[in-house]
């Protein structure tokens, strides 16, 4: 029966494939998982094989071929211990081999940023618990509502040189997670000098956390520390979730279709609905980072995004957004010198969509601005940066103290 049913497809394959050549490989590894990216020079069939053990995964790929010799496939990345395209069989086999056990997902992407079609390896450890369940609503708070903390398994650790801080004060401490935008496949904004905005994010949010970490009644995480791509909707669940965040803020530098455009923004989930935007320029923005799971790679979401708001709208944390947000531009408008708008702008970014947290993406600066792709680039103006973005946040959670924290008590 297998026999025949593995003729039934090649028919099909043979009838539909296009003959894809594997043109290159990219791979990263986080505390998420592994992933590998195969780019095509076109579309291909692709069939996760019955073949596939525990210590291997096997793809068929018919007709595939590839110009990527031995040394320069990936080797010893995260969960991966080698991979290579098996050409000797008929219907050729992308063979990986797994040092432990994983749970894959592959699909195809199409063409999307600047790629071309890409077979995408997802691997995750096979023991991580990704929440899924709704989020609870209880009776609402009048202050940002803060999650209760209850032990959970935390995939992201927090930063390793986390100082030890005097603990003269009962109080828990507010979370804040800092979720650098983009990252692995996902590059983002790319400047006129090719620097990439997953790389600023990820530079400016390591800089917020240290500093954030260095002050006491705070507890900074982070979505990711090193470069890889996690979808929209995971990284606001593993903030809210897996680490408990009281606030949430997503670290972005932007591009405009104007090389002129300069200066920080900072942005909420806009208040009327997915379509309204408080500007242009933020429904653009807003578009444009939605973007991201396209060039990453993830499935729709179907979030309906008028009983979020509601959701945000009865526990008050919208209202703290923008309080939050309004507080942060103060601070970096000595910083940045110019702000981009000096109001919080509004839009429906869906990293934000996640009730129960304050949530906020700072826009920190245009990377498609020449003169500020420079800036942002540079160590001592993102620690700047970084510092005024954790003020802020200090300030905030000084001028609204949640019950039972740190800043509640002091
Ligand atoms: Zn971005």
């Amino acid at each position: 029966m297998k026999r025949v049913l593995v003729f039934f497809l090649c028919c099909i394959s043979l009838s539909t494939a296009y003959a894809a050549k594997i043109v290159g490989v990219r791979s990263w590894s986080g505390p998420e998982g592994t992933r590998l990216v195969l780019e095509l020079d076109g579309s291909s069939d692709y069939r996760v094989s019955e073949d596939s053990t525990p210590g291997r995964l096997i793809v068929t790929m018919p007709r595939a071929a590839t110009s990527i010799e031995g040394p320069r496939w990936p080797a010893r990345v995260g969960m991966v211990d080698a991979v290579r395209l098996d050409a000797t069989p008929a219907t050729p086999r992308l063979v990986v081999d797994l040092n432990r056990e994983a749970e894959a997902k592959v699909f195809l992407l199409g063409p999307g940023g600047s790629y071309g079609y890409r077979l995408v390896i997802d691997l995750a450890p096979h023991t991580t618990v990704i929440p899924v369940a709704p989020p609870v609503i209880t009776q609402a708070p009048a202050p940002a509502a803060a999650p209760t903390p209850a032990p959970a398994p935390t995939p992201v650790p927090a930063p390793e040189n986390r100082p030890r801080k005097s603990s003269r004060s009962s109080g828990r401490n507010i979370v804040v997670t800092i979720d650098p935008g983009h990252g692995g496949e996902d590059p983002g904004a790319i400047g006129p000098s090719g620097n990439f905005e997953k790389f600023v994010t990820l530079a400016i949010g390591k800089a917020v956390a240290e500093y954030l970490n260095s002050q006491d009644g705070i507890t900074a995480r982070m979505t990711r520390d090193s470069d890889f791509f996690i979808p929209l909707q995971r990284r606001r669940q593993l903030a809210r979730y897996d680490q408990k965040a009281d606030i949430f803020v997503s670290i972005h530098a932007d591009s405009a279709p104007s090389r002129q455009a300069r200066g920080a923004s900072v942005f909420a989930l806009s208040l009327k609905g997915a379509n309204t935007a408080t500007s242009r320029f933020a429904q653009m923005l807003a578009e444009q980072e939605n973007k991201s799971d396209l060039v990453g790679g993830v499935v729709a979401e179907s979030d309906d995004i008028n009983n979020v708001l509601a959701d945000m709208l009865v526990e008050g944390t919208l209202k703290h957004s923008l309080e939050m947000g309004r507080i942060i531009l103060g601070e970096l408008r000595p910083t940045v010198g110019k702000l981009h708008n000096s109001n919080v702008e509004q839009a429906g970014f869906a990293v934000l969509k996640e009730p129960g947290m304050v949530s906020l993406l700072v826009e920190t600066g245009f990377i498609s601005n020449p003169d500020e792709e420079m800036q942002l680039t540079d160590p001592a103006y993102q620690r700047e940066l970084a510092k005024a973005v954790g003020e802020g946040i200090l300030n905030f959670c000084r001028q609204f103290p949640v019950p039972g924290t740190y800043f509640a008590r002091n």
